[in-house]
């Protein structure tokens, strides 16, 4: 028997790293050392105050049945005390937040919840891939915004046909961002509350980034927004922020009826949370922040080294005040999988084609900082030898 995919898997765009991935593991059975700058997962482990709740936690056996879908009361609260620490935003934990199995569960979702089949979701380019896939598994027509490096990587919703706007039903943003490191202000949101309010678009936020900053100037919720909880879905996730990639814990909160929606999927596609991951990311968001605090520390000093070198050699780039990202053009007239592909096969070290990211992040390369500074300046010491 022949077994064929669903038209919603086979029309999925091309895999881009493909091509990397198989020079990658060419390199590493020639026995190269690769050095990876590639994945954004944090190399640092979880602080081990937050592992310590989990293995007390788990031994508990309420622990051990279903979980509710919407997460344990005790669990929205502490994400409601500590968006208020965080953000001096109040959220009703009862009906504003819902648990979800790390925040690209949610993502994925959300299209299911709130768009029907040939309606439209505004999509930034360049950008995490599941805002663009999960709206067309949900069967929903994505629109790119393309982010330019002149708009300071802000999508221009004035640029957007009205024609669109009547078919729009959700609009994904992520600031910090990823893969461009940049920021949006107060004042940025405060013009997509007014736009989505009158156009009637739900603004699904991911916030994956908001904790890594190098700045006094915290980044912010978009829920400081006045208004705000009339539009928006803000995605939150503990994975960047305590280094929890592997535990799957994250939530999203903000407008009651967007919450309810999403739990309305999840409710019939899974049972929640593994309570003792709940009870660590308690632990996690409730006690000291100074692991935080300290892992921004290790970021900034990556980063500085990073774009150090950058600098003396040219590479056109903004310094980022966020996220372990640096977004860097490459050098003149050299597309993103050439100039990726060589300076592996030349050097062993992996970054992240910019055109991974969609058409407009053709040009560029990312660079993550999730690797030690020794691994970090070998890195860097090999790029240098790379002529262009
Ligand atoms: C890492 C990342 C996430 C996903 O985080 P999880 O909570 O681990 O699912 C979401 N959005 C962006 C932009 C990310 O880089």
């Amino acid at each position: 028997m022949k077994i064929e995919q669903a038209d919603r898997l086979k029309q999925l765009p091309p895999y881009l790293f493909a091509q990397i991935d198989r020079k990658k593991a060419e390199l590493a059975a020639k026995g190269v050392d690769i050095i990876s700058l590639g994945v954004g997962d944090p190399d640092l482990p979880t602080p081990s105050h937050i592992i310590d709740r989990l293995k007390q936690a788990s031994g508990d056996p309420a622990n051990h049945q279903y979980p509710s879908y919407e997460g344990m009361l005790s669990f929205r609260q502490a994400a409601a005390d500590w968006c208020r620490g965080r953000f001096d935003i109040d959220l009703d934990p009862e009906n504003e937040i819902v648990s979800l199995i790390g925040s690209k569960e949610g993502i994925a979702h959300v299209p299911l919840a709130f768009v029907n089949p040939g309606e439209v979701v505004l999509c930034p380019d360049p950008a995490y891939p599941v805002y663009n896939i999960g709206t067309l598994f949900a069967g929903g027509e994505p629109y790119i915004m393309p982010l330019l490096e002149e708009n300071g990587f802000l999508p221009d919703l004035d640029a957007i046909p009205a024609q669109i706007l009547t078919r729009a039903r959700l609009l994904f943003l992520n600031y910090p961002n990823n893969p461009t490191s940049a920021g949006a202000t107060l004042d940025f949101f405060s013009q997509v509350v007014n736009f989505a309010g009158k156009h009637g678009i739900i603004v699904c936020h991911d916030a994956a980034y908001t904790e890594v900053f190098f700045d006094d100037d915290p980044p912010p919720s978009f829920l400081q927004v006045p208004g705000a909880r009339e539009v928006c879905l803000e995605f939150h996730s503990l994975s960047k922020t305590y280094n929890m990639t592997g535990w799957r814990i994250g939530f999203a909160c903000g407008n009651p009826d967007a919450v309810a929606g999403l739990g309305g999927i999840k409710t019939n596609i899974d049972s929640g949370v593994f309570q003792a991951v709940q009870e660590a990311a308690i632990e996690a968001m409730s006690s000291d922040q100074e692991p935080v605090a300290e892992l921004r520390r290790i970021y900034k000093a990556r980063r500085d080294l990073a774009c150090d070198f950058l600098r003396k050699k040219g590479f056109s780039f903004s310094v980022p005040k966020a996220t372990f990202y640096v977004w860097v053009r490459t050098p003149e007239g050299l597309g993103s999988a050439r100039f990726v592909s060589r300076v592996l096969q030349e050097t062993g070290v992996v970054l992240t084609p910019g055109n991974g990211f969609g058409e407009f992040g053709e040009g560029f390369f990312r660079i993550s900082l999730t690797v030690n500074e020794d691994r970090l300046k070998e890195a860097l010491d090999r790029l240098d030898t790379v002529q262009w």
